[in-house]
């Protein structure tokens, strides 16, 4: 075997071969982070980042599975298309932002979040029951006020439909519809405001 002197530059076959071990690293890294971003970007709404529809339901399969409660909260903003066409498209997706990081914000771990399209988002919120997440709202709809007087963008307020699994069933379709049907009545009685599915 040859002998190094300590402290002797490494040899120039040595250095190339430590130079092919860097580079078949980091292309390596590099693939494993552009997957992951990929997969990011697959499973999170480009806009807001929070997830998407696909995404929550993924997340919530084993919340269902173990067949723990669960209630969820269907937000709306309020006259939205009044702000965009006053103020603009890009002031609209700022306010977008705003709300989706408030929803970030008032979320424990464990709760889910998406932009269902447009200006409608869900939040799903495993073991808690209606009360619960009427309390969630409520600080909701209190940190979106906070925000408004210091964010960028205009006013702007939204509605909430709440349905939980122990009261409205717990198959999550039906428990959208429930939650859907809430938000609409809580449209219809003047918006800026929750009302939790009847039953
Ligand atoms: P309501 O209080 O009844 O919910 O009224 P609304 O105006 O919020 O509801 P409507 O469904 O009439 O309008 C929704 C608007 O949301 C229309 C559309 O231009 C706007 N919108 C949807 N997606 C986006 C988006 O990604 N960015 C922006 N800026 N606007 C969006
Ligand atoms: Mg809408
Ligand atoms: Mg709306």
């Amino acid at each position: 075997m040859r002998q190094v002197r300590p402290g002797a530059p490494p040899s120039t076959e040595v250095v190339a071969g430590l130079e092919a071990v860097a580079n078949e690293a980091g292309a390596r890294i590099g693939m494993i982070r552009a997957l992951t971003c990929s997969q990011v970007q697959a499973s999170t709404d480009s806009l807001t980042g929070l997830l998407n529809r696909r995404s929550l339901e993924d997340a919530l399969r084993p919340v269902l599975r173990e067949g723990r409660q669960y209630a969820v909260v269907e937000a709306d903003l309020d006259h939205f298309k009044v702000l965009n066409d006053t103020h603009g498209h890009e002031t609209g997706d700022r306010a977008l932002r705003l709300f989706a990081g408030v929803v970030k914000r008032a979320l424990r771990p464990g709760d889910l979040a998406c932009r269902l399209g447009g200006e409608e988002f869900l939040l799903v919120l495993p073991d808690c029951d209606l009360q619960e997440a009427e309390r969630v709202t409520e600080r909701l709809r209190d940190s979106l006020v906070l925000a408004l007087v210091t964010g960028a963008t205009p006013g702007f307020t939204a509605s909430y439909g709440l349905a939980d699994s122990r009261y409205h069933g717990e198959d999550f379709e039906s428990l959208l519809t429930m939650a859907d049907a809430a938000l609409l009545d809580a449209k219809r009685a003047g918006r800026d405001r929750m009302v939790a599915a009847p039953g």
